[in-house]
């Protein structure tokens, strides 16, 4: 007898799942999508759809689309809470709606502890559609003849980027050096091999993009940022890039949740399975990998699908499942500056050049054709 696949979340790991419906159709199962919204727009482009490298139907899926040509039901909302004992999910539209397996791909937030934070302002880097607010935000400021004071807050690889591609976006046009500032806390790229963090400081001081360094931002109050040394930075535009918390919190549904304080994501195992409830599933930055823990980068989900779509099936159908065993070997990562330079890194290669950008735009793009479904590019902004 047919059953019930409810899809959480229309992240990067369910993409797979979303481009096969017609598997799970045949198989006499229906999947229901429950996405905020009816586009899912990939992270890895986000900072060149700030800088106006990529346009927005260049770095988006409409999962609304793939779901329903599928033949899946597709609900735009978000799951507030789950009741894993009756397998139903609460909706924010106020449905509950039942399930056979589920599956969470929800991704992550940066967490709102700078006091001010909720200002309209102030643009956390995700949702990824947030760049694309601040971005017409910016061109607003520069239409009405001004220069928009950016400050990125998080020196991060996303706090990086944001600021080379900010700066690029108000550079253009205009002589005079943009107003832009990153507030990184201890560093740029702490986490990142001496190397890359060099070239990381000489990519931003080359188009004079001032760095506080070792200072955080205590908080934003109108149009000014105070600083932990006091300092005052005034800002028209903030962006929030201080790391990130996986979302949906289920703790307090009764799902094992993993990382420090349980706040790593869903526990899950080596097949991708809550560790404490085995008809959920989930994949990407929402999910705390029980074998080993894996940083939140667009790269796991991306290897997760097809396991993701392997298991699900087979949970459904009472099959053995597969093992996720990507997890070595680490990764290619390559920063877009946002002057047509990329730095790339992988073990101990390290390389500044637009080749490296070039690279970094050949694998993007190549990952979004995998999956747009036709028309997407002709869609309306
Ligand atoms: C600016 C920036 C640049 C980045 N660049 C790279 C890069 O180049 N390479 C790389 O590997 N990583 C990169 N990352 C990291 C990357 O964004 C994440 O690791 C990746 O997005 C995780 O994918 P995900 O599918 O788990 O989550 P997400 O991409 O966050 O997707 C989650 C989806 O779930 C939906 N959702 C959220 N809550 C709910 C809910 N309650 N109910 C239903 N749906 C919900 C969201 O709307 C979203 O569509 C970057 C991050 C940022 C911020």
């Amino acid at each position: 007898m047919g059953k019930h696949l409810l899809l959480v979340g229309g992240g990067h790991a369910h993409l797979s799942v979303l481009a096969d419906l017609a598997s799970f159709q045949d198989a006499g199962h229906h999947v229901t999508l429950v996405s905020p919204a009816d586009h899912h727009y990939y992270s890895g482009m986000g900072p060149g759809l700030l800088s106006g490298y990529y346009t927005p139907q260049e770095c988006r899926f409409n999962v609304r689309r793939m779901a329903e040509k599928g033949g899946a039901t597709f609900i735009r909302s978000k799951v507030l809470s789950i009741v894993p004992e009756k397998n139903t999910a609460r909706l924010e539209n106020g449905m509950a709606v039942g399930y056979d397996v589920c599956s969470f791909n929800t991704g992550s937030l940066p967490p709102s502890k700078v006091a001010g934070s909720g200002r309209a302002d102030v643009f956390p880097v995700k949702p990824i559609e947030n760049l694309l607010y601040a971005k017409r935000h910016m061109e607003d400021i520069v239409a009405m003849g001004g220069s928009p004071k950016v400050l990125v807050i998080g020196g991060g690889p996303a706090g990086f980027e944001l600021a080379g591609n900010a700066c690029k976006l108000i550079g253009c046009g205009c002589n005079d050096t943009p107003d832009v500032a990153v507030a990184p806390g201890r560093g740029l790229l702490t986490r990142f091999p001496e190397r890359v963090r060099q070239l990381a400081y000489r990519s931003l001081a080359r188009r004079g993009i001032k760095i506080f360094d070792g200072l955080t931002v205590s908080r934003l109050e109108d149009g000014t940022a105070i600083l932990s040394d006091g300092l005052r930075v005034p800002y028209d535009v903030a962006f929030l890039a201080i790391g990130v918390t996986p979302q949906p919190d289920l703790a307090r549904f009764g799902i094992a949740m993993g990382g420090a304080k349980g706040q790593g994501g869903i526990l899950v195992d080596t097949f991708l399975r809550s560790v404490n409830h085995p008809n959920i599933f989930g994949g990407g930055d929402c999910i705390s990998f029980q074998p080993r823990e894996l940083d939140k980068v667009g790269v796991y989900p991306v290897r997760q699908n097809p396991v993701l779509r392997h298991n699900l099936m087979a949970a459904l159908e009472g099959r053995d499942l597969m093992a996720f065993t990507d997890t070595e070997g680490g990764y290619l990562l390559i920063l877009n500056c946002g002057d047509g330079q990329g730095i790339l890194s992988k073990g101990f290669l390290t390389y500044e050049g637009q080749t490296a950008m070039w690279l970094k735009d050949r694998v993007d793009r190549a990952f979004m054709k995998r999956f747009q479904v036709s028309g997407e590019l002709e869609e309306d902004l």
